[in-house]
């Protein structure tokens, strides 16, 4: 197997967890609690979380035979806009992450694929696909400001909630109106 060339990761980067304070030593454990910025493009097209509002981690670092395993909540603000009204959509997200980073030269890192486990990287982790994923799977591929929007009308484009309940474009126009009775008691 081919070696990949040494860590490419900036351990200052918000979502690159370092595990140099993990002893490698199965069952060592570490806490990550902190608050850091989303980075661009966390979400779908419609609705994600807007870069630089701040993303809670709550995590927790293990050391495995093979590697470290990180589990726990990434909790942030997610913005975008109703599918039917167009309204902006303000909400909120939690994401649970588990996931295996195996140690660079181990058992799982020489049998199983990268798509399958995740790598390590000296002792950094990079843990931005793995919430990336996340993110994506939790939030809903057609947003919707409520579950019973009642959109837009498609005649005028003025969202139904702001309309009477009776608006509706049948209108007859006041000097046909005559006209219309006649031909209705015609039929
Ligand atoms: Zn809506
Ligand atoms: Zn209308």
């Amino acid at each position: 197997m081919p070696k990949r060339s040494s860590s490419s990761l900036n351990p200052k980067a918000p979502l690159v967890l370092d595990t140099r304070e993990l002893p490698r030593r199965p069952g060592a454990l570490r806490t990550v609690k902190r608050v850091v910025q989303a980075p661009a493009d966390l979400g779908g097209e419609l609705i994600g979380v807007p870069e630089g509002t701040d993303l809670d981690l709550d995590l927790r670092l293990q050391s495995v035979s093979e590697g470290v395993l990180v589990s726990g909540t990434v909790s942030g603000l997610v913005r975008g806009e109703c599918g039917r009204c167009l309204r902006e959509i303000n909400d909120s997200v939690a994401v649970n992450v588990q996931e295996l980073y195996a140690y660079e030269d181990s058992t799982t890192d020489e049998t199983t694929d990268e798509d399958e486990v995740g790598r390590m990287q000296d002792d950094l982790i990079d843990l931005e696909p793995a919430l990336r994923d996340a993110v994506v799977l939790a939030l809903p591929t057609n947003p919707l400001c409520r579950e019973d929007c009642p959109g837009l009308c498609p005649e005028c484009g003025v969202q139904w909630d702001d309309l009477p309940a009776d608006h509706s474009h049948q209108q007859i126009d006041p000097r046909w109106a005559g006209l219309s009775q006649l031909t209705r008691t015609e039929e």
